[in-house]
Protein backbone atom coordinates (compact mmCIF):
# COMPACT_ATOMS: atom_id res chain seq x y z
CA UNK A 1 0.00 0.00 0.00
CA UNK A 2 1.48 3.30 -0.83
CA UNK A 3 0.99 5.84 1.58
CA UNK A 4 0.89 9.18 -0.43
CA UNK A 5 1.74 12.42 0.68
CA UNK A 6 -0.50 13.91 -1.83
CA UNK A 7 -3.44 12.19 -0.14
CA UNK A 8 -2.25 13.70 3.20
CA UNK A 9 -2.37 17.11 2.70
CA UNK A 10 -6.09 16.20 2.16
CA UNK A 11 -6.57 13.95 5.51
CA UNK A 12 -4.73 12.22 7.30
CA UNK A 13 -4.55 8.66 5.81
CA UNK A 14 -5.58 5.54 7.73
CA UNK A 15 -4.81 1.83 7.07
CA UNK A 16 -5.76 -1.46 8.01
CA UNK A 17 -3.60 -3.87 5.88
CA UNK A 18 -3.59 -7.62 5.93
CA UNK A 19 -0.04 -9.09 4.27
CA UNK A 20 -0.18 -13.00 3.74
CA UNK A 21 2.78 -14.82 4.06
CA UNK A 22 4.89 -14.45 0.66
CA UNK A 23 3.80 -10.72 0.20
CA UNK A 24 6.67 -9.28 1.65
CA UNK A 25 10.22 -10.09 1.42
CA UNK A 26 12.08 -11.97 4.73
CA UNK A 27 13.61 -15.11 2.99
CA UNK A 28 16.88 -12.71 1.98
CA UNK A 29 16.97 -12.10 6.03
CA UNK A 30 16.78 -15.99 6.87
CA UNK A 31 13.50 -15.81 7.92
CA UNK A 32 9.81 -16.82 7.17
CA UNK A 33 6.77 -14.91 7.06
CA UNK A 34 4.41 -17.95 9.07
CA UNK A 35 1.07 -16.06 10.09
CA UNK A 36 -0.89 -12.93 8.33
CA UNK A 37 1.16 -9.30 8.45
CA UNK A 38 -1.79 -7.47 9.99
CA UNK A 39 -1.34 -3.54 10.45
CA UNK A 40 -3.32 -0.85 11.78
CA UNK A 41 -2.47 2.57 11.96
CA UNK A 42 -2.08 5.88 9.92
CA UNK A 43 -0.17 8.54 8.28
CA UNK A 44 -0.62 11.91 8.06
CA UNK A 45 1.81 15.37 7.30
CA UNK A 46 2.99 17.66 9.93
CA UNK A 47 0.96 20.97 10.22
CA UNK A 48 3.95 23.85 9.58
CA UNK A 49 6.48 21.37 8.29
CA UNK A 50 8.58 21.08 5.10
CA UNK A 51 6.35 17.70 4.68
CA UNK A 52 7.25 16.02 7.35
CA UNK A 53 5.55 12.65 7.80
CA UNK A 54 4.27 10.72 10.50
CA UNK A 55 3.04 7.16 10.40
CA UNK A 56 2.16 5.39 13.61
CA UNK A 57 0.58 2.13 14.26
CA UNK A 58 0.89 -1.38 15.30
CA UNK A 59 1.54 -4.95 14.00
CA UNK A 60 0.67 -8.25 14.48
CA UNK A 61 2.89 -11.06 13.04
CA UNK A 62 4.86 -14.27 13.50
CA UNK A 63 7.79 -15.65 11.75
CA UNK A 64 10.11 -18.58 11.78
CA UNK A 65 13.77 -18.77 12.16
CA UNK A 66 16.37 -21.18 12.67
CA UNK A 67 17.88 -21.11 16.21
CA UNK A 68 21.31 -19.77 16.10
CA UNK A 69 22.55 -22.32 18.52
CA UNK A 70 20.97 -25.34 17.78
CA UNK A 71 19.58 -24.97 14.21
CA UNK A 72 15.78 -26.14 15.22
CA UNK A 73 13.36 -23.68 13.92
CA UNK A 74 11.88 -20.96 16.53
CA UNK A 75 9.04 -18.69 16.26
CA UNK A 76 8.88 -15.51 16.57
CA UNK A 77 5.37 -13.78 18.01
CA UNK A 78 5.57 -10.02 17.18
CA UNK A 79 2.82 -7.66 18.83
CA UNK A 80 4.41 -4.21 18.57
CA UNK A 81 4.07 -0.56 18.15
CA UNK A 82 5.62 1.96 16.21
CA UNK A 83 5.83 6.28 15.42
CA UNK A 84 8.05 7.23 12.79
CA UNK A 85 8.46 10.63 11.20
CA UNK A 86 9.96 10.91 7.77
CA UNK A 87 11.20 14.04 5.69
CA UNK A 88 11.39 14.26 2.05
CA UNK A 89 14.78 13.25 0.85
CA UNK A 90 14.63 17.19 -1.24
CA UNK A 91 15.48 18.47 2.62
CA UNK A 92 19.11 16.93 2.38
CA UNK A 93 19.61 17.86 -0.66
CA UNK A 94 18.99 21.68 -0.30
CA UNK A 95 20.96 21.67 2.98
CA UNK A 96 23.68 19.33 3.23
CA UNK A 97 24.92 20.32 6.71
CA UNK A 98 21.39 18.66 8.17
CA UNK A 99 22.66 17.73 11.55
CA UNK A 100 20.65 14.44 12.95
CA UNK A 101 21.48 14.53 16.69
CA UNK A 102 20.23 11.33 18.74
CA UNK A 103 16.90 12.34 19.67
CA UNK A 104 15.82 12.48 16.18
CA UNK A 105 17.57 9.43 15.30
CA UNK A 106 14.67 8.13 14.52
CA UNK A 107 14.02 10.25 11.20
CA UNK A 108 13.84 8.82 8.07
CA UNK A 109 13.55 9.93 4.55
CA UNK A 110 11.03 9.67 1.85
CA UNK A 111 10.94 10.33 -2.12
CA UNK A 112 9.04 9.98 -5.22
CA UNK A 113 5.94 11.66 -3.12
CA UNK A 114 5.47 8.70 -0.33
CA UNK A 115 6.23 5.75 1.34
CA UNK A 116 5.58 2.19 0.78
CA UNK A 117 3.87 0.90 3.99
CA UNK A 118 5.20 -2.47 3.00
CA UNK A 119 9.24 -1.11 3.47
CA UNK A 120 8.03 0.45 6.89
CA UNK A 121 6.81 -2.85 8.29
CA UNK A 122 9.19 -4.81 6.96
CA UNK A 123 11.99 -2.79 8.68
CA UNK A 124 10.23 -2.60 11.59
CA UNK A 125 10.10 -6.21 11.92
CA UNK A 126 14.07 -6.87 11.08
CA UNK A 127 14.45 -3.92 13.72
CA UNK A 128 12.00 -5.80 16.50
CA UNK A 129 13.67 -9.24 15.95
CA UNK A 130 16.13 -10.29 18.71
CA UNK A 131 19.47 -10.16 17.96
CA UNK A 132 19.80 -13.43 18.71
CA UNK A 133 17.42 -15.83 17.71
CA UNK A 134 17.49 -18.57 19.59
CA UNK A 135 14.40 -21.14 20.14
CA UNK A 136 14.90 -20.07 24.41
CA UNK A 137 16.97 -18.10 26.38
CA UNK A 138 18.86 -20.96 27.78
CA UNK A 139 18.75 -23.02 24.48
CA UNK A 140 22.03 -25.61 25.28
CA UNK A 141 22.95 -25.62 21.30
CA UNK A 142 24.74 -28.57 19.78
CA UNK A 143 27.83 -30.18 20.79
CA UNK A 144 30.42 -29.29 19.19
CA UNK A 145 32.04 -33.12 19.71
CA UNK A 146 29.23 -34.90 18.35
CA UNK A 147 26.76 -32.97 16.88
CA UNK A 148 23.86 -33.78 18.55
CA UNK A 149 20.95 -31.28 19.79
CA UNK A 150 21.73 -30.35 23.49
CA UNK A 151 18.04 -30.00 24.30
CA UNK A 152 16.93 -33.67 22.89
CA UNK A 153 19.51 -35.37 24.64
CA UNK A 154 22.47 -35.05 26.48
CA UNK A 155 25.74 -36.63 25.33
CA UNK A 156 28.25 -38.30 27.27
CA UNK A 157 31.11 -35.98 25.91
CA UNK A 158 32.98 -33.93 28.25
CA UNK A 159 33.62 -30.33 27.45
CA UNK A 160 34.51 -28.65 30.52
CA UNK A 161 34.16 -25.13 30.87
CA UNK A 162 37.52 -24.88 30.68
CA UNK A 163 38.34 -26.84 27.22
CA UNK A 164 35.90 -24.26 25.91
CA UNK A 165 37.87 -21.31 26.88
CA UNK A 166 41.53 -23.05 25.49
CA UNK A 167 39.73 -23.71 22.32
CA UNK A 168 38.10 -20.34 22.04
CA UNK A 169 41.79 -18.69 22.59
CA UNK A 170 43.17 -21.18 19.70
CA UNK A 171 40.51 -19.80 17.53
CA UNK A 172 41.82 -16.61 18.22
CA UNK A 173 45.54 -17.55 17.37
CA UNK A 174 44.09 -18.63 13.88
ZN1 LIG B 1 17.98 -23.56 20.12
ZN1 LIG C 1 28.33 -34.74 22.37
Amino acid sequence: MFLSVKEMELRKVRFDETFEPGQIEFASENLQQVSPLHAVGSAEVLKNSDGEVRVQGRYTVELEAPCDRCLVTARFPLDAGFDLFYQPASVIARDEEIEIDEGEAEIGFYEGGGLELEDILREQILLALPMQRVCSEDCKGICPVCGKNRNQSACDCSTSKVDDRWGALRNLEI
